[in-house]
């Protein structure tokens, strides 16, 4: 059932916040270990928070997200309750406090901590330190990442709604494979305080959720300007929810060229994607083509400035400070090393090896500032596009939900996957991804993008095209 369903029936009393919290703990204890979505499952705290939740209710006290049952990734920290961002490194780590984005989620009951590739750095969950998390419409397939606890445990029924992070597509590729609404925001538009650093020039806060009104709803609820966090804008938030429903007709959609002509795009995918523009032109919105010229160095770009921040953010955890130190160190580099090898998994080291040398002195200047110099034109391309068409649509993913251990050992082919993500994020733009029906059961998915700060017009786009979608949905397995 929908977040805004379940707030009537809560509200007329049709259904009480123990029976519901209840209800979803006890799918979580049936379904969840063959799933892997959570790494925490909080059930004495959200028992509690129910109950308290529901006294709210009856005195009328409620707030919007009072009593909904919901998830959150392992990377926002949660006061007095342990976040391991994935990690090793971090797996007896409690907090002393909260999110900024938790922190405004308190009316609702929050269920557990969501599996993720270490420190968001993946496309699969298999890069997590606590096992990897499975697709439920094939449980021999990904569900995507590093998000993967969190979109599997909406597509799943095993939470009303959850966070994730995206920093170069970690919302929106695994709600493509796990066929639920993915929203990344602006670069600015949610709080990052308390939310465990990944590259935090491209690190955002998203919301996953099983339908577009849903996720404009809780959007409401999570925007704004934080002054713990810095990077949040005070650009004013909009009525996205009752906005939802006013005409697309006029509205101006541009195909970037460049995605459909990439030859790793699966045939399939684009012959949905051909589908969806279909719909959009019943809808009365008029589609062109539009040219994306430097997406082409987007993956190369990224993958040199998100190595470069992980390399410095991770470079806190040393045994000392983060970190449960390394048994039998014998001096204090020797614990800085010890528990950084046994700490960190395979893909953490690699970047830290990347990013490390990305940023040294004698090619810093070739590398990360050259890199930057072409995230500046990847951003511009975006800018001149938006003169001509209001909303970008692509592909989310150019391939369907992958085997579990196909790319593991593959990082190139790991990476990949964030071919048609990881423009928007070099350019911090709201992107949104919506599931646009199955092929072989396995779900497919559009990329919808706007210029900064316009969340609402996607949002409404998202929701006419949701409303007109009259494909085949795949079905759970769990
Ligand atoms: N897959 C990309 C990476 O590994 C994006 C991850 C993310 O958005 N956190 O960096």
């Amino acid at each position: 059932m929908s977040l805004i369903e379940l707030r009537k029936q809560l509200d007329n009393k049709e259904i009480s916040a123990p029976e519901l919290t209840r209800q979803y703990l006890s799918r979580i204890a049936k379904v969840d270990p063959q799933l892997n979505s959570y790494i925490t499952v909080c059930t004495e705290q959200a028992e509690k928070a129910a109950v308290h939740a529901q006294e709210e209710i009856d005195r009328g006290n409620q707030g919007p997200l009072t009593g909904i049952p919901y998830a959150v990734k392992d990377i926002f920290c949660t006061k007095d309750i342990r976040t391991t961002a994935g990690s090793h490194i971090l797996k007896e780590y409690i907090p002393p406090y909260s999110a900024t984005a938790v922190e405004k989620c308190q009316d609702a009951v929050l269920l557990g901590k969501t599996n993720m590739d270490e420190f968001a750095m993946g496309s699969s969950t298999e890069y997590s330190a606590f096992g990897p998390t499975k697709n439920p419409f094939d449980l021999t397939r990904v569900p995507g990442g590093t998000s993967g606890g969190s979109t599997a445990a909406v597509a799943a029924d095993l939470a009303v709604f959850a966070l994730g992070t995206d920093t170069g597509g970690s919302i929106r590729q695994p709600a493509s494979f796990c066929n639920v609404v993915g929203l990344k925001l602006t670069y600015g538009r949610i709080s990052r305080y308390g939310v465990i650093a990944s590259a935090s020039s491209l690190d955002t806060v998203g919301i996953i959720t099983q339908n577009v009104a849903d996720g404009a709803y809780v959007l409401k609820q999570l925007a704004g300007h934080d002054p713990l966090d810095a990077t949040t804008s005070p650009v004013p938030i909009d009525d996205y929810l009752n906005s939802l429903e006013k005409t697309v007709s006029g509205l101006r959609v541009g195909i970037p060229k460049e995605y459909l002509e990439l030859a790793g795009l699966d045939p399939r995918i684009k012959e949905r994607f051909l589908a969806v523009q279909k719909v959009l032109a019943k809808l009365g919105v008029g589609v062109e083509e539009i040219s994306l010229p430097h997406s082409r160095y987007g993956l190369a770009t990224y993958y040199i400035l998100n190595p470069s921040e992980n390399s410095s953010n991770l470079a806190r955890y040393d045994g000392i400070q983060y970190g449960r130190p390394a048994k039998g160190a014998n001096s204090l580099d020797e614990v800085y090393t010890k528990t950084r090898e046994e700490g960190f998994g395979a893909e953490s080291k690699r970047r830290i090896m990347i990013g490390t040398f990305c940023l040294s002195a004698g090619y810093y200047d070739a590398y990360y500032k050259q890199a930057q110099k072409v995230r500046t034109l990847v951003s511009e391309d975006f800018t001149k596009a938006f003169e001509q068409v209001d909303v970008i649509m692509s592909p989310t993913s150019p391939t369907l939900p992958f085997k579990l251990g196909e790319r593991e050992s593959d990082p190139l082919s790991m990476y990949t996957s964030d071919i048609y993500t990881i423009p928007a994020s070099l350019a911090g733009l709201p992107a949104f991804s919506l599931p646009a029906g199955a092929v072989d059961n396995l779900p497919v998915a559009v990329q919808l993008i706007a210029p900064q700060f316009a969340e609402k017009r996607i949002l409404q786009l998202g929701y006419h095209l949701e409303q007109s979608f009259d494909f085949p949905k795949p079905k759970l397995v769990v």
